[in-house]
């Protein structure tokens, strides 16, 4: 009996700038326990490696497993990543990341085959998988969040690119002169419509004195995010319904491409920012009517993530599945 349940589990770990969720799930896919962990990215890449192990094996111990019955494991992480040598060649919210061995890392350390996978890309297939996109074949997903990531399932496949860094859809030019991108590029979706754009835009509003309730609102959350200016816009601050209005427009802009390039049935939006439907994703949707090409709207929907926090996650499961670990 003992042997039976040996080797049957699969350990996955979404990599965040400020948590890590690790879960176990068994051959079916199904999520028998969790973690839930800061990830204290200040600390350095050693003391984050083994938190990360730390908290698969926490997961694995509240399942009533160990390491020994691990088949493989797997990691997501935000960009870039170096997908063929498992690496994170320079994470931008994990600062003093560089070269982090991390596939190889969980493969020593748990002794199982293990796979690193861009976080979006792996949404994107775990709604493909479990999700939003069941039964499509040709899917955008897009997170609209602190900043603006993408996946890609093209004819029913994952699609990475050449050097994996396909569906980097935050970062295509919808303003030749517009605002830098935190990329550093100007006029970018993500420079423009992302939360911590939509943040910038308030301050500057704040800055020059405009939008008292707004400040109110500011000083009660102690900063200024997305969130906070969501707030403003629904309690009517004027200032605040312009900068989410003309952030939805321009992310209107972004969906017109992708519809005309992808021709996809779905575009499945996560992140946070997904929430704000009367002044961001409802002009976004206007925007996008407006702008892309008639065959191809006819074929899409907007529609929302059904897997929240975990698409990532289980798009690793769905991959570990298939066989996608190396050791
Ligand atoms: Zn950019």
């Amino acid at each position: 009996m003992a042997e039976h349940g040996r080797r049957r589990y699969l350990g996955v770990v979404d990599l965040g700038g400020s948590k890590i969720l690790s879960v176990v799930a068994d051959e079916e896919g199904r999520i028998l326990a969790e973690d839930r962990r800061a990830t204290e990215a200040d600390e350095g890449p050693e003391a984050g490696l083994e938190r990360i192990a730390a908290s698969l094996e926490a997961a694995l111990a509240s399942a009533g497993l160990g390491r020994e019955d691990l088949r493989a494991a797997g990691v997501c992480s935000p960009g870039p990543i170096d997908r063929a040598r498992g690496l994170l060649p320079e994470a931008s919210n994990l600062p003093g990341w560089i070269d982090v061995p991390i596939r190889q890392y969980l493969s020593d350390r748990l002794d199982v085959p293990a796979v690193l996978e861009h976080d979006a890309t792996a949404a994107a297939y775990g709604e493909f998988v479990y999700g939003a996109g069941r039964g499509y074949r040709h899917i955008v997903y897009l997170t609209v969040s602190t900043g603006i990531g993408g996946g890609l399932v093209l004819d029913g496949r994952l699609y990475r690119g050449a050097t994996g860094a396909a569906g980097e859809l935050g970062h295509i030019t919808i303003d030749a002169d517009g605002p830098l991108c935190f990329c550093g590029k100007p006029g970018h979706v993500e420079g423009l419509c992302s939360g911590r754009a939509i943040a910038g835009q308030a301050e500057a509003v704040l800055a020059r004195g405009g939008s008292p309730p707004m400040a109110r609102l500011a000083e009660e959350d102690g900063g200024l995010t997305a969130a906070t200016v969501h707030r403003a816009a629904e309690a009517g601050d004027p200032e605040a319904i312009r900068i989410l209005q003309r952030a939805g427009y321009y992310l209107g802009i972004g969906l017109a491409a992708y519809v005309d390039i992808f021709n996809p049935e779905v575009i499945i939006i996560g992140g946070g920012l997904r929430h704000i439907r009367d002044h961001y994703l409802g002009p976004a949707e206007e925007e996008m009517a407006r702008r892309a090409m008639a065959e191809s709207l006819k074929a899409v929907r907007l529609v929302e993530v059904e897997l929240g926090d975990y698409s990532g996650i289980m798009g690793v499961v769905a991959l570990l599945r298939e066989g996608a670990a190396t050791a």
